[in-house]
């Protein structure tokens, strides 16, 4: 799979379907590199450094996270980069590291309403060995925005919340005028509204 380029510093990797894998974006400034969302797997990691290196690019000094979802995140512990997140979002991600990841952990968690069914799913075909899932919190927190000076291009994670979940954050390069959003517009699949 190879990367779109969207203008001379900002490329993404598309989606596939399959294991629900979203876009994955790379901006590239004079210092630094960062990449938007950290993928569903070490796998889906491992395609997007592959990808990375054909264009001959090396892999982001930076991660930013656009909401706590398993595709968004489970990547996290196989990125080299320091991982951004927003407070919210590494809270989830700090109660979700606490849970297993065996089949009965999994079957309890549909029955008691805390996964549903097609991100359970999708979770077993990404990880035919549930034991690869690692969830980990991030090293760079914020709680309303941050801007990630990259040189001469920045980042700026804004959070916005929204139908999707309540930390959703936006990426915005002010440079190129190009908005990652995630799954922001998108109706929320789990609690109708966060518990927290
Ligand atoms: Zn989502």
């Amino acid at each position: 799979m190879n990367f779109e380029k969207l203008t001379d510093r900002i490329y993404y990797l598309p989606a596939t379907q399959e294991t629900d894998r979203p876009i994955l974006g790379f901006i590239k400034g004079t210092k630094y590199s960062l990449m938007v969302d950290a993928g569903n797997s070490p796998a889906h990691v491992d395609l997007y450094n592959q990808a990375l290196k054909k264009l001959g690019f090396s892999v982001p000094d930076y991660v930013a996270i656009t909401h706590w979802h398993w595709d968004h995140t489970f990547g996290m512990c196989a990125v080299d980069g320091k991982v951004i997140a927003h407070q919210l979002t590494n809270k989830q991600l700090g109660i979700m590291s606490s849970w297993q990841w065996t089949k009965e952990a999994m079957d309890k968690r549909l029955e008691t309403g805390e996964e549903i069914a097609f991100c359970d799913n999708c979770i077993r075909l990404e990880y035919p060995d549930l034991s690869l899932i690692k969830v980990q919190t991030a090293d760079i927190t914020f709680q309303k925005s941050i801007t990630i000076d990259l040189g001469e291009i920045h980042c700026e994670l804004i959070h916005i919340g929204g139908p999707h979940t309540n930390d959703s954050v936006a990426v915005y390069i002010p440079e190129e005028k190009v908005l990652f959003i995630g799954d922001a517009e998108a109706p929320d699949h789990y609690y109708n509204g966060m518990k927290w």
